[in-house]
């Protein structure tokens, strides 16, 4: 049965993070948004309170904690910018996560230990210019060479392109191979040659306070010990990481809902029409209503994934339903909020506006919303099967009880 209550590790988590956002991040975030600059000392200091290691054992660097402080930390950046909680997701779910599934022993040490510490910034470098739902479709190659491959080919909205320093590339080693030819490597920036560059996305339509690029890679060097899993595993690794951001982005959706609830209920009870605060109207009150129900059920979903992922069950079918229907219902939630607001909705003088453009992205990235109804329907019909993960091995493993703000600074 799943247990609602958090443990009291989990409590003072969320505790930590909300003193810790409201401190560094809350009173300045707005205006990074309007200034379209993503702050380079952000990462820094989500590493400084442990966070960038939050789910993986302290012998890698990381803070020893579970799946559901993993999601309760990405609901708490959220709340604040779905910038703040896409870095955990590029960072943890989709390439440290990977590493620490994938990886063998040694490859944990070297490649996950500095991420997890959080001496160095994770990416993940999947979709290409034409090939996003289609990985199998992706053109870029690496070719052995030795003890090391050479990699070419372009990727595209990456997310924090710019400032990573180690990404999770995937190429095809065998180009007629379909899905099967794909095989994914760690990518260091700074071993990486002149051949590798990154460029942001311009004219890009909300999360202006984080960086989005694209990467081009010409003969670019891989040690051939960076290779992650078998040639040819690679989109395996890929699915395999997707889950696992898939859920951080889910339960950051569940963030979003609850700053367009608590916003859209502060301003109902001020805001004034007719005589009465709008609060009265019941059609506003409809409007906070469904966030409500919209932030419940999204918690729900993401408890049930978290819980399926910590006891190392089969996740992907719970995982999935947890991103589609939250992330929907964030973007509907900052859209209604915006309608509570009024005219006042539709400028930056509230956040409700940044909400619902940084809530677009979520419904497209990591699957978007055809892609999960697809994945829904086919298990239902029992077209698709919820594997056992390839890596059962508890991430909070040697985790010990956190007494003050001091225990999640434990890394390194
Ligand atoms: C802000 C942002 C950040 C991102 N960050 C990253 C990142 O860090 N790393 C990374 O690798 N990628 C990233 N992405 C890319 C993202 O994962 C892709 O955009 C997404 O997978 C969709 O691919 P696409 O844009 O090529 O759309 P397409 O795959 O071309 O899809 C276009 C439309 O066709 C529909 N469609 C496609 N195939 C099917 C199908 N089989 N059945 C039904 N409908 C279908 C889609 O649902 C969509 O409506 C990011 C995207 C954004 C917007």
């Amino acid at each position: 049965m799943i247990d609602l209550e958090p443990t009291p590790d989990q409590m003072l988590l969320v505790q930590t993070i909300r003193e810790y956002m409201d401190r560094e991040f809350a009173p300045y975030i707005q205006d990074w948004d309007a200034q379209h600059a993503y702050q380079p000392d952000t990462f820094a200091k989500l590493a400084a309170v442990g966070l960038t290691g939050i789910c993986f054992p302290e012998r890698y660097g990381g803070s020893g904690m579970d799946y559901i402080s993993l999601g309760l930390a990405s609901e708490e950046l959220e709340y604040v910018d779905t910038s703040l909680r896409t870095i955990l997701s590029v960072h943890i779910g989709l390439c440290a996560m990977g590493i620490f599934i994938w990886g063998t022993e040694e490859q944990r040490r070297c490649l996950l230990s500095p991420l997890a510490a959080g001496e160095r910034f994770g990416a993940f470098g999947l979709t290409e210019p034409n090939a996003g739902s289609d990985v199998a479709g992706m053109r870029a190659t690496a070719r052995r060479d030795g003890d090391r491959y050479i990699l070419n080919g372009e990727k595209t909205w990456v997310s924090y392109a710019d400032y990573a320093d180690r990404f999770l590339i995937f190429a095809k080693t065998d180009p007629s191979g379909g899905h099967r030819g794909i095989s994914a490597f760690v990518v260091d920036r700074s071993e990486a040659g002149d051949g590798f560059r990154t460029f942001p996305i311009a004219r890009k339509a909300g999360i202006f306070a984080g960086d989005t690029g694209s990467i081009s890679m010409s003969d670019v060097p891989v040690p051939a010990g960076n290779r992650l899993g078998e040639e040819g595993e690679g989109f395996t690794i890929a699915m395999s990481s997707l889950e696992n951001g898939r859920y951080t982005v889910a339960s950051g959706a569940c963030g979003t809902i609850r700053a367009a609830y608590d916003a859209s209920v502060a301003y109902a009870k001020e805001r004034e029409a007719f005589g009465k605060p709008i609060g009265r109207f019941q059609l506003v009150q409809q409007m906070i209503a469904k966030m409500y129900q919209r932030y419940e059920a999204s918690r729900l979903l993401c408890l049930q994934a978290g819980y399926l992922k910590n006891l190392g069950r089969p996740s992907n079918r719970a995982v999935s339903l947890a991103k589609w229907f939250a992330c929907d219902a964030a973007f509907e939630a900052a859209s209604d909020a915006v309608e509570v607001f009024g005219a006042y909705g539709y400028s930056d003088e509230y956040p409700v506006f940044r909400l619902m453009r940084n809530a677009r992205a979520p419904v497209i990235y990591e699957g978007t919303r055809e892609i999960h109804t697809v994945i829904q329907g086919e298990y239902a019909l029992g077209y698709r099967t919820d594997r056992s993960p390839r890596c059962t091995l508890p991430p909070w493993e040697g985790q010990k009880p956190m007494e003050s703000e001091r225990d999640l600074v434990g890394v390194g």
